[in-house]
């Protein structure tokens, strides 16, 4: 392979020996082009001919490394359900490089399921391809959701069988693309070894890399405390937004970016439920839906205490104190931006009063009736334009939502503006067509039984899902009854 697929320039490998270890993909029998992203490949400036073919097939299974890499496996740590675990590390996993895309942004492009490493433990390194089309899938709805997020790049399989719970399946790698792959726990790695030049070292990399507007502040290292909060919340609250359920919100899997990392055990909730839970291990409820800015907020007091010999190395007293009301802060934060993001998918643009009571009544509602998250909040943009029918229809009995459409009707009425605008707008933010569980099981299965049609057509119509199109209204329904509780697996 003569011609230079990547124009990499990568600083990890650079500026951060130590963080990491050099390393190569396994070998493998038969590399297979699944998906590929081409607008994504565009958006990063690569030769898209050149690698959607069999040799971007090697490339993304790890089977060969491109011209300008330097592939390395990253050092992480973490707290995997609240129990700290010293060394985890991309076990499965390799930074392929960086490159800077078309707008100017540094992009990681790393590889899930590349083979073993020295952080594998007791895995396989390996993936299997119902998991990796899974998050291709719902990571690219993600994003089209206006949702911070990892994306992918690129599906392969392997040619290999891979032993799994239930028997032997087909090997696959994802190539994703971030905006970084610091995490939370890739600061707890060194902090629990007592490097502190080493956290300075990640530190100052992380807020160049992301926040570089806090680089000469002498009080940066709380400012990245700070910054990566607002991030958080942000996402939390457009998760929430959405009825996103991530399923395991361990800090190894929360960014410094804040983009969402990750896909594994997650769930898009159909009935509005703040206990949903979907992930088989997650049996004591840690990361239901509702528990989510509770854990985001802990996530962070994780970070912050990796950071305190930073914030203040003379008084750690003073440093605590300091950190404290960062994460004390959470909450006000979070509330903002689930404040802000309720008003835009109640088509509120006036700041009143009631109105958080007003949207959390709604859910109360929702809750009780067990009326679906997703298409309610898609029906009110006809209540605010007058037709309350389509939301009715959403209730068995119309009684339980007729008050609160009543309080809807009189609070829009302090509204000015006009009501087309405003349905349009809402639009915008309540999607019509979201990964609906039993949608991303069928399309998964089939392509685990070589029919990747239902995959490719799921990944089509979420790329553009707050547009309802006709012949897709199976897309827009609920799981059917049949379709029975919804289990998800971490994936590995
Ligand atoms: P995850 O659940 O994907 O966030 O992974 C948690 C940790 O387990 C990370 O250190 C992964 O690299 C590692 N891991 C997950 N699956 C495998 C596997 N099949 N082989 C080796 N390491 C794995
Ligand atoms: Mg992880």
């Amino acid at each position: 392979m003569s011609i230079a697929q990547f124009a990499f320039d990568n600083t990890y490998a650079r500026e951060l020996e130590g963080f990491y270890v050099p390393w190569k993909g396994a070998e493998v029998p038969a590399p297979l082009m699944i998906r590929f992203n081409r607008d994504l490949a565009v958006e990063l400036g690569l030769d898209t001919n050149a690698l959607d073919s069999d040799a971007g097939a090697a490339i993304f299974a790890g089977h060969v490394a491109p011209e300008g890499a330097s592939p390395l496996a990253m050092a992480y740590a973490g707290h995997q359900f609240g129990g700290f675990s010293p060394q985890l590390g991309d076990g499965r996993a390799l930074l392929l490089g960086e490159v800077i895309d078309t707008k100017g942004e540094r992009r990681d492009i790393h590889l899930k399921g590349s083979g073993r490493t020295p952080f594998s433990r007791g895995g396989d390194g390996k993936a299997v391809l119902g998991p990796v089309l899974r998050e291709y899938v719902i990571g690219e709805a993600m994003h089209a959701l206006g949702v911070p997020t990892t994306r992918a790049l690129a599906a392969v399989t392997t040619g290999e069988q891979i032993l799994r719970q239930d028997g032997p399946e087909p090997g696959a790698v994802l190539a994703r693309v971030a905006s970084s792959h610091l995490r939370v726990g890739t600061f707890q790695f060194f902090a629990a070894r007592g490097e502190t030049e080493r956290l300075r070292q990640l530190a100052d990399y992380a807020i160049a890399r992301h926040y570089p507007e806090l680089a000469d502040r002498p009080d940066r290292y709380l400012g990245l405390l700070s910054a990566v909060r607002d991030r958080q919340a942000a996402l939390i609250a457009s998760w929430m937004h959405l009825g996103f359920v991530h399923g395991v919100m361990n800090t190894d899997n929360m960014t410094i970016s804040g983009e969402t990392i990750d896909y594994g055990p997650c769930a898009f909730i159909d009935a509005h439920d703040p206990a949903a839970v979907f992930s088989s291990i997650d049996s004591q409820g840690r990361y239901a839906y509702g528990n989510q800015p509770k854990i985001a907020q802990w996530n962070l007091a994780r970070l912050a205490e990796t950071l305190l010999d930073l914030i203040n190395p003379d008084d750690s007293e003073h440093a605590v104190r300091q950190a404290s009301e960062v994460i004390n802060s959470f909450p006000l934060a979070y509330e903002r931006a689930w404040l802000a993001g309720l008003r835009l998918k109640l088509g509120l643009t006036q700041a009143e009063e009631g109105d958080m009571a007003l949207g959390e009544a709604l859910l109360a509602i929702m809750h009780n009736a067990g009326a679906d998250f997703t298409r309610v909040f898609r029906s009110l943009s006809s209540a605010a334009s007058g037709d309350t029918g389509k939301t009715r229809a959403l209730f068995d009995d119309p009684a339980q939502i007729e008050a609160w459409l009543e309080g809807y009707r009189s609070r829009l009425a302090q509204e000015s503006g006009f009501a087309e605008d405003r349905a349009g707008a809402m639009d915008r933010v309540n999607p019509v067509y979201i990964p609906r569980n039993h949608m991303v099981e069928a399309a998964l299965q089939s392509a685990t039984r070589g029919d990747l049609t239902p995959f490719e057509r799921l990944v089509d119509v979420l790329a553009d899902p707050f547009t309802e199109r006709a012949g897709l209204e199976v897309f827009a329904l609920g799981a059917p009854t049949d379709f029975g509780p919804y289990t998800t697996f971490c994936g590995t």
